[in-house]
Parts: C-alpha cells; sequence; structure tokens
C-alpha cells in the first residue's frame, strides 16, 4: 500500500479504479498477462458484493430461511419442530464474521499475491484533459478502467429528505429490529429484503410501482406474491407515491394512490430498494469526454469501452446486468481488450436469481421480450405439482415456464420459481447456449427425483400432457 504522491513518477500500464469485484479482476487479469497496474480503491476493499451486498445478504437470507424451514416442517405428518430468532445481534454478528473471512480470503490476501499490482487507497477522478487524479495528484497510466460501482438510488417521492430511511445496507447492521416496516420496491433486492425480515418477526409491507419483479414473467410475480401474503407479508402493487411523512409516534407515514384512492401505510422504519446508481458523481467523467447515461451510468461499447478511447468501464457502474458475475465477467473483457483484445461482452445467455424462497431464476427472454424482439413463440408451463421433487418435499410453490422460438423450436428463455431454483437455471443456461431445441432438452437424460428435471418435463410439456405419463417415462 502506497501514496498517491509515490507514483508520481511511475507510469502503470493500468490504473484500475475501484477495488470491488469488477476492479479485482480487472487488475488480476492485466497482471496475469504482465502488465503494471495499479489498483485505486476508496471505501472498504472489496467493494458491494462481499461487504453489503451478496454475502451479507445470503447469509442472513439462509438464517431467515432456516426458521422458516423448521416452522414449515409440520407440513409432514408426524412431525413438529420450533424455531424462534432469540439473538438478532448474534445473527448479525456471525454475519460480520463471514464477510471479514470472506473480505480477507478473497480480496486482501490476493494482493501479496500479485507483485506487478500496487494497491493505492485513495479517491480518484479525472481532470478536463483526461489526466487521471487520486486524492487530487496526477496517476500516470496508459490505461484505464473504471469499476466504481453503485449505490442505492433514493426515489424521488415527496417528504423523503425529511424522513429517516434505511437502504440495504444500512439494513444489514440495525442493531435491533424494528417491529413494523415499508419496504419500497419490487426488485429482487426488496423481494429478498421483505421476506427475510418478516421470517425475523418484523410486520413487512413492500410496495411497488407495478409488481414484484418487475421485468420477470407475470406468473411468477403472482406466484410470488401469493407466496409473500401467505406468510403474513402486506403486499401493495400498481401505485403511484404520494407523499411520506414522520408520524407523532416516530415512525413513518407513506401515502400512495390505486385506482383513484388514496391510501396509507404507517411502519415504524421505512426500507429504499428501488434500485441502484452508478457512482460517477463528481469524478469529472463528462467534462473529461466520458460519455454517461440518462441516470449517470457510463456508456460503453460491446467491448467496454467508453466514449474516450482508452478508458474502459465495468460493473455497476455501467448501469447494466449490476450482478457480481457480471461485474467480472465485464471487467475481465475490459482488461483484455485494453491490450489489444477484441473480446466482446455477450449477457444472451446470463442466468439471474432472486434468493427469494421459492428462489426466482431465470435465462433468455421473457415471453414479451422474445416478442418485443420480433419473434413467434411458443411457451410452456409447468406448475410444480408436476414435479415429483416437489410432490415428496410437499412444497408445490411454484413454477417453470420455458420460451421456444415457433419456427425452429429452439429455446430462447427458462423461468423458475422453486426451490434452489438457482441451481436448476444453471442447466437450462447450458441448453440455451448449445442452442438446444425444446424436443432435445425433452429428449435428454434427468435424474429422478431431482427439480432439475423440472426442466425436462416442461421441455415435455410443449407437445405433452406431462400429468399423462408414467413415472420417468419421459
Ligand atoms: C443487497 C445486495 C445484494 C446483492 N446480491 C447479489 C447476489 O446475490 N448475487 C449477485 O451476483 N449480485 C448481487 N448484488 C450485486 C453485486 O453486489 C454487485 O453487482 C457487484 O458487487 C458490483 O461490483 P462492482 O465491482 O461493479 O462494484 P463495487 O463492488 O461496489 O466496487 C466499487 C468500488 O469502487 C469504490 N469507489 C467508488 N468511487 C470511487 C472513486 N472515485 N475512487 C476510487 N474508488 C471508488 C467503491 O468504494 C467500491 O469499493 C447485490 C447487491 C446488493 C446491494
Amino acid at each position: 500500500m502506497t501514496s498517491p504522491s509515490q507514483h508520481n513518477a511511475t507510469t502503470f500500464d493500468l490504473a484500475v479504479i475501484g477495488a470491488g469485484s469488477a476492479g479485482f479482476s480487472a487488475a488480476i487479469t492485466a497482471a496475469q498477462s504482465g502488465a503494471k497496474v495499479v489498483l485505486v480503491g476508496h471505501g472498504l476493499i472489496g467493494g458491494t458484493c462481499v461487504n453489503v451486498g451478496c454475502v451479507p445478504s445470503k447469509a442472513l437470507i439462509r438464517v431467515a430461511e432456516s426458521l422458516h424451514l423448521a416452522r414449515s416442517a409440520c407440513r409432514f405428518d408426524g412431525i413438529s419442530v420450533q424455531s424462534q430468532l432469540d439473538d438478532w445481534n448474534a445473527v448479525r454478528q456471525q454475519k460480520n464474521t463471514l464477510v471479514d473471512d470472506l473480505r480477507q480470503a478473497k480480496y486482501e490476501d490476493l494482493l501479496p499475491e500479485y507483485k506487478n499490482i500496487t494497491y493505492l487507497p485513495g479517491k480518484a477522478a479525472f481532470a478536463v484533459d483526461g489526466t487521471l487524479l487520486v486524492d487530487g495528484a496526477t496517476l500516470p497510466a496508459k490505461k484505464i478502467i473504471i469499476a466504481t460501482g453503485s449505490h442505492a438510488a433514493v426515489p424521488s417521492i415527496e417528504g423523503i429528505n425529511d424522513v429517516a430511511w434505511l437502504d440495504s445496507t444500512a439494513v444489514f447492521e440495525l442493531k435491533a429490529l424494528p417491529a413494523s416496516m415499508v419496504i419500497v420496491g419490487g426488485g429482487y433486492i426488496g423481494c429478498e429484503m421483505a421476506q427475510m425480515l418478516q421470517r425475523f418477526g418484523v410486520a413487512v409491507t413492500l410496495v411497488c410501482r407495478s409488481h414484484l419483479l418487475p421485468n420477470g414473467e407475470p406468473e411468477i410475480s403472482s406466484a410470488l406474491r401469493e407466496v409473500f401474503q401467505s406468510e403474513g407479508i402486506r403486499v401493495e402493487c400498481g401505485l403511484s407515491y404520494h407523499d411520506v411523512q414522520k408520524t407523532d409516534e416516530g415512525g413513518v407515514c407513506l401515502r400512495f394512490e390505486r385506482d383513484g384512492k388514496r391510501h396509507a401505510i404507517k411502519a415504524q422504519t421505512l426500507v429504499l430498494a428501488t434500485g441502484r446508481n452508478a457512482n460517477t458523481h463528481g469524478m469529472g467523467l463528462e467534462a473529461a469526454g466520458i460519455k454517461l447515461s440518462a441516470n449517470k451510468a457510463i456508456l460503453v461499447d460491446d467491448q467496454m469501452q467508453t466514449s474516450r478511447p482508452g478508458i474502459y468501464a465495468a460493473g455497476d457502474v455501467t448501469g447494466r446486468d449490476q450482478f457480481v458475475y457480471m461485474a467480472a465477467y465485464g471487467a475481465k473483457i475490459a482488461a483484455k481488450n485494453a491490450f489489444g483484445g477484441q473480446e466482446v461482452y455477450d449477457n444472451a445467455t446470463m442466468p439471474a436469481v432472486t434468493f427469494t424462497d421459492p428462489q426466482v431464476a431465470s435465462v433468455g427472454h421473457t415471453e414479451a421480450s422474445a416478442e418485443r424482439a420480433g419473434m413467434r413463440v411458443k411457451i410452456s408451463v409447468l406448475p410444480l405439482n408436476a414435479v415429483p421433487r416437489a410432490l415428496a418435499a410437499r412444497d408445490t410453490r411454484g413454477l417453470i415456464k420455458l420460451i421456444a422460438n415457433a419456427e425452429n423450436n429452439k429455446l430462447v428463455g427458462a423461468h423458475i420459481m422453486a426451490t434452489e431454483g438457482g441451481d436448476t437455471i444453471q442447466s437450462a443456461t447450458m441448453a440455451l447456449k448449445a442452442g438446444m431445441t425444446t424436443d432435445e432438452l425433452g429428449a435428454t437424460i434427468f435424474p429422478y427425483l431431482t427439480m432439475v428435471e423440472g426442466l425436462k418435463l416442461a421441455a415435455q410439456t410443449f407437445d405433452k400432457d406431462v400429468s399423462k405419463l408414467s413415472c420417468c417415462a419421459g
């Protein structure tokens, strides 16, 4: 670790701005090909995923899921199990230990392994002529990759600046859980937090303007809503926000409109989960000729280069595919292309998982996006009560929806709401990547009784009524 002034005389082959997942991926890729790299980091090393995103959220979700699994065990005859949250702070502390351990193992301990990566703590910005500055000092570098990540967006609701609110980072660090919460935003972070907190004993209301997981399949959105409501979460969709105010009791009151009628929800705590905005503010990007989108994310071409030659960007700061594996993937491409590569970013078979219970996982087109792309589609929807694994588990919440191109029968999208659907989706991803037809997927051998067998049954559902087939007869 060094200071900016020590580097004035050194010209690095590559400067990577942001020591999160994209930054590390870019720095390591370039270093492995022999480049002299400086990694500029502001804030906690490791960035969002390990510190405040994927790792803490999934750790806490697993705890809440364990509570729920025990409570729901009585669906099997002859057993009963009790479970309760005894000590939230012990849960939080155990999560923090995991975060600290993973940050150490996957980020801090890696730096000494790469002798040609210099870690430079500091805040980066650009001078108008495109010179890179770190805490005001010039940092000479032949190529630059910007990987500064994102932060929680604040929706423009009247009164939002006059009330206290939490983002996901603050929720995971609460010293005590409130009795009630209203969570604004039905995207994946809002849905994951709503179910987790309700299971921890918070009375949750989840509100959103359209419907849950709005970019996904409507059948899955409705099914997830039913699951949430069955667990006691109040779900309010299809509304427009009027305003938010403090209440006399120290909580918040959110007023909204639906179908011309005004409604109000009171809760102790307001949580915002309305998407994430790129960290570009105050970096002098536009003045330096680096174009931004309307919502201030960095625009890149399909080779991850910004509008200023020699400067690339990757990860959440590009405003698209805000998942850690896509951040790492895009950063790798940027690092290769910065030194003569010609690789193209391809997200056509990008899987995405929402870690609700059941999980919601998808890859490829939705029915609507395929139609928008001009495709004539055919679809298959298989309820989980047609999947033996789900029947044996006495848990038939969910469904599998497949979308195929009606011209050539090729699978173009798969959407799964099922226990561990996040694992099952990877088989669909392979099928899409391989360009399989629905017949080929339906004729593939899958093990009985697994959840992934549901993919085969869903593929067969295009032509057959699978309820008329004998066990494994497909
Ligand atoms: C609650 C939550 C749950 C999530 N769950 C998942 C999940 O389960 N799976 C998944 O794939 N993704 C998940 N994500 C998304 C994932 O965390 C992000 O897509 C990913 O971490 C983005 O990586 P990044 O490198 O682009 O940005 P970051 O990891 O945020 O790294 C950017 C770094 O740049 C630093 N920086 C900012 N400005 C400057 C500057 N001017 N100079 C120097 N450094 C700067 C920041 O401090 C930060 O350290 C989740 C996110 C959240 C918030």
